[in-house]
């Protein structure tokens, strides 16, 4: 996942690298710390900052440091409890690192005489650990915030950024087992879907919900009926009765302005129109730089010790484990009564590791070096990733990825896959490939008159002589360039009983930078699940082909995803609006590349989705 952070302007940057000064810098630096306007530190990992910072040196968009080079910051680097001041170093260390190059950091440092200077007093104990930097800081060490119960004093700091480390099953569960109002379990899944979207964590935001509303009883000054699951005011308002809060049409429409207020604090970008609150927040000196839940306490909460109850709530839901569905003998005596006791499907924790295959079921899964949450994230592994059980250790599972790595994943997030697969999976589906608009309706225009439409013919003409060769039964929408109403590619894809409907797009948008190939999917539909695991093969097959940026899998309600009754997503390919991506979609080579992927996403869907 990207994240898009902007440091405001008077951000001090202080960059802690844990690192022997001689030995080469990509093995050893782990993570480094940053000084915000506020006076505290700020522990960020190497892998999610700096690399995107070094992106974003190189102009791509998916760095969120943007603002950082420009406005001379300087970092500090920490090596035996000492630190150096730096100026351009880190730039050129971030240039190497996206090259690929090794870069000595201790090299540079003693050519550029860099002085040493002492830790920074606020810090109280930096210990490399097991490549991680544990610290705690004065502030919170002394807070005696130890003391509330339930609450377990963290090594680090909470973000607020990431994706989604808990499932929606789990926090709904925690919702029930507090005895949550059925309308606050209800809303829990569209807090994981706008987090998809926005890159807030969704159990933190749901856990401020939780605090908020009273669990959904909205026992306090706010009416359920205002649709409002974070408290918010309306813009012109200091006042805390009823009139000053906010009115949301729909539950929804508060979920999303709960995340758009949470992202002017981060500096993320809002999702759709912002409520009248979101832009004085937007305004305030520190918006764009609270990162942590521990930092939002004394923003514009209500209390000095707010962070701690979203804290405690986070650990509940944590500690939330979901059951095993462990089918007992009268589970499945209406339907199964005739089945031999062998046709049983074998569980996560079976005996016989060596022949399992299990499939990642959620978004994105930790892939760690050992069987617990402490071990180190070697890798994020995406929905519909098959891997092969070697070993399991209580509810964790060894594994090795489809590149041959060696790894941990935690059994709760996979499911068992069948692999005595059929030779030819899409033989005998009904394919529905809908190549979008065509005829009076062009679709997008390329900056030099490219018509989406066309590009979305040429990629389906492609792509289904090699879905029929495979012995699939291919029906389209349109073969020709002909006006096609969504309701009648709809009727098209509903008559035939199709088994997966693929819509075929090209993207536009007003700014031209924008770039990248995105996948949607409706998650709100029947066949949700199976339409957000295929959107995830396509995803990941067009990506790795076009090598376009990875915009990722979305849920919207386009008609033709909601009205289908079948698996269904429509692919972006990439930005018309955008002069390279307009070029590459020009050429006939990209059409067969992007059919080809295609092709191989949709067999790996049937392969693994049965
Ligand atoms: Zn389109």
């Amino acid at each position: 996942m990207k994240m898009i952070i902007k440091f405001s302007s008077t951000i001090l940057l202080v960059v802690a690298i844990l690192l022997l000064i001689s030995s080469p810098v990509t093995a050893a630096v782990s993570g480094f710390v940053a000084k915000g306007d506020d006076g505290n530190f700020y522990e960020y990992s190497y892998d999610n900052l700096l690399d995107s910072y070094a992106l974003s040196i190189l102009g791509s968009p998916d760095g969120y440091y943007e603002d950082f080079a420009g406005k001379k910051s300087y970092a500090i680097l920490i090596s035996n409890g000492k630190y150096i001041e730096y100026n351009d170093i880190l730039d050129r260390y971030a240039s190497a690192l996206v090259k690929g190059e090794a870069f000595n950091l201790g090299e540079h440092a003693e050519k550029e005489k860099i002085k040493l200077a002492a830790l920074p007093s606020e810090i109280k104990v930096v210990i490399f650990n097991s490549g991680r930097i544990v610290y705690e800081l004065k502030k919170i060490a002394s807070g005696g915030v130890e003391e509330e119960p339930g609450y377990r004093p963290r090594r680090t700091k909470t973000p607020l950024v990431g994706s989604a480390e808990v499932s929606v099953e789990q926090a709904q569960k925690w919702a029930k087992s507090r005895e949550a109002h059925r309308r606050f379990i209800d809303i829990a899944p569209l807090y994981w879907e706008f987090a998809e979207k926005s890159g807030l964590r969704p159990e933190v935001l749901y856990a401020q919900s939780a605090m908020e509303t009273k669990f959904g009883e909205y026992d306090g000054t706010v009416p359920p009926e205002y649709n409002n699951w974070a408290g918010l005011k309306i813009a012109e308002e200091n006042g805390d009765s009823r009139e000053n809060h906010e009115v949301f049409s729909t539950p929804e429409e508060g979920v999303r302005a709960h995340f758009n207020h949470l992202s002017a604090y981060v500096g993320l970008k809002p999702i759709g129109e912002p409520h009248g609150r979101y832009h004085l927040v937007a305004e305030q000196p520190w918006a764009g730089s609270v990162f942590y839940v521990e930092d939002l306490s004394g923003k514009w909460t209500p209390s000095e010790d707010y962070h701690i109850y979203i804290l405690i709530a986070l650990d509940q839901i944590f500690d939330t484990e979901l059951e095993k569905e462990i089918p007992g003998p009268d589970d499945n005596d209406d339907q199964n009564k005739n089945e031999p006791e062998s046709e049983t499907k074998p569980k996560t924790g079976s005996n016989n590791p060596d022949k399992r295959h299990v499939a990642v079921d959620v978004s994105v899964l930790h892939f760690r070096g050992g069987p617990s949450t402490d071990d180190e994230i070697l890798e994020r592994l995406t929905l519909g990733t098959v891997l092969k059980v070697t070993a399991n250790q209580s509810e964790w599972l060894k594994v090795i990825t489809p590149e041959g790595k060696n790894g941990w994943v935690h059994g709760d997030y996979v499911r068992e896959v069948d692999m005595d697969l059929p030779e030819n999976p899409l033989k005998g589906k009904i394919i529905v490939i809908d190549p979008g608009h065509g005829g009076s309706d062009p679709g997008a225009t390329g900056v030099t008159g490219l018509r989406e439409k066309v590009v979305n013919l040429s990629v389906a003409k492609e792509l289904i002589p090699l879905l029929e060769l495979a012995g699939a039964d291919v029906v389209t929408t349109r073969s020709g360039d002909h006006t096609v109403s969504n309701r009648a590619r709809v009727e098209i894809a509903n008559k035939a009983k199709a088994d997966l409907y693929l819509s075929i797009h090209a993207n536009a948008y007003s700014n031209p930078d924008s770039n990248g190939t995105e996948t949607y999917y409706w998650s709100k539909g029947e066949n949700a699940h199976a339409s957000r695991f295929l959107a995830h093969q396509l995803q990941r097959e067009v990506t790795s082909v076009l090598g376009l940026r990875d915009r990722g899998v979305k849920s919207s309600n386009f008609y033709v995803l909601t009205n289908t009754i079948m698996s269904a997503v429509l692919v972006e390919i990439g930005f018309l609006t955008n002069p390279e991506e307009e070029e590459l979609l020009s050429k006939p080579v990209t059409h067969r590349e992007t059919a080809e992927a295609m092709y191989e996403g949709l067999k790996a869907y049937f392969l693994y989705y049965r």
